[in-house]
């Protein structure tokens, strides 16, 4: 028989799913739409009364960003401008009722290439805290997510936290999205980057794209080239996007995406100027 579980409590959430094979529910933005006219059969963890579990606080190393924290709480936070893409990011995620609901770890559990959420905490550099009964682990964003709906969470594990570490030189970030239309829209490419500079001069780079490859990817070769220099459109090259691989689908062919991404990209370092 199917269960139904949704505890205070992050214990007594964890003891459920050692206990239990079940479904993770936090917003149910991603859950909900792809079960529409079907019965609900399976048992149901659902996440959303956890208060530990909701909310972005400073460590001593950066910030952790719990697991059911929406995409309004990310734009109602006060946070650095290191922030900026993610805040970014959680402007263009859906319209307002998909903002109040959807959390940031279901859109990196949920894993879509297109999940506006991946490439701004690339950019941000983020790791993802995975809780079980038996104890946490901390990935790497860029190795928690193996490809399209496919996570490394274990099945006893929910993913408790993103962490974001502390950059070594004031850094900004930003974010852009292409889609069909400007509002409630999935991207057809989506770029995000973040800089820390000195004296005006990019001391490190994290710029990543998605919706063009199945797991949205950093460009290694275009944050070498942006060291050392001032961000700008022109260092942008089109033998940087090697990485990606787009495919032809009802919103865009190949052709277009990377034409787009290396357009995208360059708007986005002039942003970073
Ligand atoms: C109309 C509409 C518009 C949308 N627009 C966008 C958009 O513009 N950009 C975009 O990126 N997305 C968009 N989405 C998708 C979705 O809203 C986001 O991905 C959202 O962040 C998902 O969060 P959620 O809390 O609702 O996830 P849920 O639906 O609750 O969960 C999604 C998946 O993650 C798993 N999960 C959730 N939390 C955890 C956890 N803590 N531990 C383990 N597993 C977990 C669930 O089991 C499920 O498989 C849209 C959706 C709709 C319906």
């Amino acid at each position: 028989m199917s269960a139904y579980e949704r505890p205070a409590r992050l214990d007594d959430a964890l003891k459920f799913r050692a206990r239990v094979d079940c479904s993770v529910l936090a917003g149910g933005t991603d859950h909900f739409p792809v079960r529409v006219g079907r019965r609900v059969e399976e048992s149901i963890l659902d996440l959303s009364a956890c208060r530990e579990l909701r909310g972005i606080s400073q460590t001593r190393g950066g910030w952790r960003i719990g697991a059911t924290t929406t995409w309004t709480d990310v734009l109602e936070t006060k946070l650095p401008p290191l922030f900026a893409c993610l805040k970014r990011a959680a402007r263009e995620v859906g319209g307002a009722q998909i903002q109040n609901a959807g959390t940031i770890a279901g859109n990196l559990c949920n894993a879509s290439p297109a999940a506006d959420g991946v490439p701004a905490l690339l950019a941000l550099d983020a790791s993802v805290e995975l809780a079980s009964s038996v104890g946490r682990r901390t990935l790497p964003l860029e190795e928690f997510i193996r490809g399209p709906r496919q996570t490394s969470l274990r099945p006893d594990e929910i993913l408790a936290a993103v962490l974001v570490p502390r950059p070594a030189y004031p850094a900004r970030s930003h974010f852009l999205k292409l889609g069909a239309r400007k509002y409630l829209v999935i991207s057809i490419v989506v770029v995000a980057a973040a800089v820390e500079l000195e004296d005006g001069a990019v001391r490190a780079a994290r710029v990543a794209v998605g919706a063009c490859s199945p797991v949205a990817r950093r460009l290694p070769a275009l944050e070498a080239a942006l060291l050392g220099n001032r961000p700008s459109g022109s260092l942008v090259r089109p033998e940087h996007l090697s990485p990606l691989a787009p495919i032809d689908d009802v919103r865009a062919d190949a052709g277009y995406r990377n034409e787009a991404a290396l357009v995208l990209l360059q708007r986005l370092l002039e942003a970073l100027a």
